[in-house]
């Protein structure tokens, strides 16, 4: 049980980008370990979920706080061993970020905008749920990490991504990454 250090992309993109196991056996001692680890380690981050390849183990689980859109509270953490999913809607651009690439976000990410999956919870029990908007978004941000894939692949537009920057007024502004104070012409 503890805080685990993050996989960081670029530094660490070989382990982000490995193929995570499935768990063949859900009462586990190191199983339960490792989901306790993901819990501390997304308590102390300011994201909404995590998946294990993040703190550096290739195994096929995840933890996520559902209830991300708007209206909703959100939900405590849920464990998701083997997610697998069953059925989606059509993809729509929309938010992303990533606790293992940090400052950087897109709008342009195409997921699905519902997705129905199935999942072993921690206590071994069969889930089977259809989520939706950002809770969808989340999900499959997750499994993708399962497959080695970040959400920087994904963009429609590889250009479309953003950093909050403090503004001369003190308020934070995304500015495009291409648009750098260093990259923009004036300043070469
Ligand atoms: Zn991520």
């Amino acid at each position: 049980m503890a805080v685990k250090k993050l996989v960081y992309y670029p530094g660490d993109e070989a382990r982000l980008r490995a193929l995570s196991k499935p768990v063949p056996h859900v009462r586990n001692k190191k199983l339960r370990q490792l989901i306790q680890d993901l819990k501390d380690t997304l308590e102390s981050q300011p994201g909404a979920a995590i998946a294990a390849p993040q703190i550096g183990a290739l195994k096929r689980v995840t933890v996520v706080k559902f209830g991300q859109n708007e209206d909703e509270d959100e939900q405590p953490m849920l464990a998701l061993i083997n997610p697998q999913i069953l059925a989606t809607g059509e993809d729509e651009p929309g938010f992303d970020g990533c606790l293992s690439i940090p400052n950087i976000y897109s709008w342009d990410t195409p997921r699905p905008v519902w997705i129905e999956f199935k999942a072993l919870g921690e206590d071994g029990r069969a889930i089977t749920r259809r989520v939706e908007g950002m809770d969808a978004r989340m999900l499959h941000h997750e499994i993708d990490h399962l497959d080695g894939i970040l959400f920087i692949d994904r963009l429609r537009d590889p250009e479309e991504l953003y950093t909050p920057v403090e503004g001369a007024n003190g308020k934070t502004k995304m500015i495009r990454l291409k648009d750098l104070p260093h990259l923009t012409k004036e300043n070469r």
